[in-house]
This record gives structure tokens, sequence and C-alpha cells, in this order.
């Protein structure tokens, strides 16, 4: 199933060249185009799910397995010291292609990458709320 108006589709089915670090029947892994850090990755399915609201849960779970694999693999090839895996949903969220994937971004100490966030404090409020309504 893919989406012809998606260039991760295109990409990840080998319609469109790219620096192909892993490939199977489910997935190709990518370099990244802009690099966060040298060594940004993508991991693609072939097929086209556009978020993680829509991808099926075998299909994440085999994502999240063979992104064990590649960071554990290239940690030796680069030589970083650590890596996030980032994976964005929706356009609030700073997804910019709407076909599912995965960041494997190389962490090297003190590389100035600028990742992360200003952590605020969980209020008692926002706390009761959660539970409250996750119980239903
Ligand atoms: P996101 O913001 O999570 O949707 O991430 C999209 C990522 O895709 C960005 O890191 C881009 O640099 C990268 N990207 C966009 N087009 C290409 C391409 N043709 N080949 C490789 N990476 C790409
Ligand atoms: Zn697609």
């Amino acid at each position: 199933m893919q989406d012809n108006n998606c260039i991760f589709c295109k990409i990840a089915n080998g319609e469109i060249p790219s620096a192909t670090l892993y490939e199977d029947d489910e997935f190709r892994v990518i370099l990244d185009l802009g690099p966060a850090t040298k060594g940004h990755a993508l991991i693609l399915p072939k097929n086209h799910y556009a978020d993680l609201y829509e991808i099926d849960e075998g299909t994440a779970a085999k994502a999240f397995v063979l992104a064990k694999k590649m960071v554990a693999r290239l940690t030796d090839i680069l030589g970083c010291d650590g890596y996030n895996v980032v994976q964005n949903n929706k356009e609030a969220a700073g997804q910019t292609v709407f076909h599912f994937h995965m960041h494997l971004i190389p962490r090297y100490k003190d590389d100035k990458c600028g990742f992360g966030w200003k952590m605020g404090k969980l209020s008692d409020k926002d706390k009761e709320e959660i539970l409250a309504k996750l119980k239903g």
C-alpha cells in the first residue's frame, strides 16, 4: 500500500535513490538529507502509514526492534556517545513528511545539537485530571 504522492513511499521502495544503510522486505533505513548530527538516519516502512495513529501494531513493533539493531550497529561505526530516537506525529509535533518514520539521531559529547525541551513542572491539577480521565 503506497501513496503515489508520497516522497517517502518512493524512497522506501527504491523509486527515488537514497543513501541506504539497511533494507529488508518491510523497511528501508536511509541517511537524512538534513542531518541534526553526523549519521542521522530515518527508518521508513515500505507501506504507507501517515503516522503513529495509522500504523498497525505489528509494523510499529518491528520498527522499534529495527531501531534497536541499527542503534547498536551505528554506535560502533560512528563512535557516538548516545542516541535520540525521535518520532513526530502531525504538524503540531513538527512532522513535515506525512509517511511514518523514526529518526535515529546519534549524539556526541558536546555536539550542541540543541535537541530537547524546556522542562516544566507537573501540576497537581494536570496530574489529577489526566489520571481521572484515563480511569474513565
Ligand atoms: P519530520 O519533521 O519528522 O517529518 O522529519 C522529516 C525528515 O525528513 C527531516 O529530518 C528531513 O531532513 C528529512 N528529509 C526530507 N526529505 C528527505 C529526502 N528526500 N531524503 C532524506 N531525508 C529527507
Ligand atoms: Zn508514503
